[in-house]
């Protein structure tokens, strides 16, 4: 017997827009069997080149003593992004705590509210990379040391 029509769950999450299509997942909060709970987030898809999997990040604040100010600071977390819900790049999400999905995956994106505006994401995505080659970078002097 062929199901043709995948019933769609109430997440127990109060969300603007519920997805259109099903889908086949097992880890998605309505067609699938995981459960959300805990902590929820607002925060923009940095990449989405990974299968099932995008990038979140978002902006949170962190005072310095010394300065007397905030400093801004970015959270970054994995996030599963089922096809019915299907997040691309530079959109503005919201994603739900679940049990453990990988090694470093406990979230899933429950829906997509807007776009990011070009300069946000450019300047998002710019730090990132900037990040990631400064560790690449740190990395490999390690490695020129233990060559030593
Ligand atoms: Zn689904």
């Amino acid at each position: 017997m062929k199901i043709t029509t995948i019933p769609q769950k109430n997440i127990g999450i109060a969300v603007s827009k519920k997805p259109d299509s099903a889908c086949v997942d097992k880890n998605c909060p309505y067609h699938g069997t995981i459960r959300v709970r805990g902590m929820q987030f607002t925060g923009t898809v940095l990449s989405a080149s990974a299968q099932k999997t995008v990038t979140v990040s978002w902006e949170r604040k962190y005072f310095v003593k010394k300065y007397d100010r905030y400093q801004r600071r970015y959270t970054k977390v994995l996030a599963h992004n089922p096809k019915c819900i299907n997040a691309q790049l530079g959109d503005i999400v919201r994603i739900a705590e679940t049990r453990p999905l990988s090694k470093g995956k406990h979230f899933v994106v429950i829906e997509v509210t807007g776009r990011a505006k070009h300069e946000e994401l450019d300047q998002m995505v710019s730090l990132q990379q900037e990040r990631s080659e400064r560790k690449k970078g740190k990395l490999q002097d390690e490695k020129a040391k233990g060559d030593q």
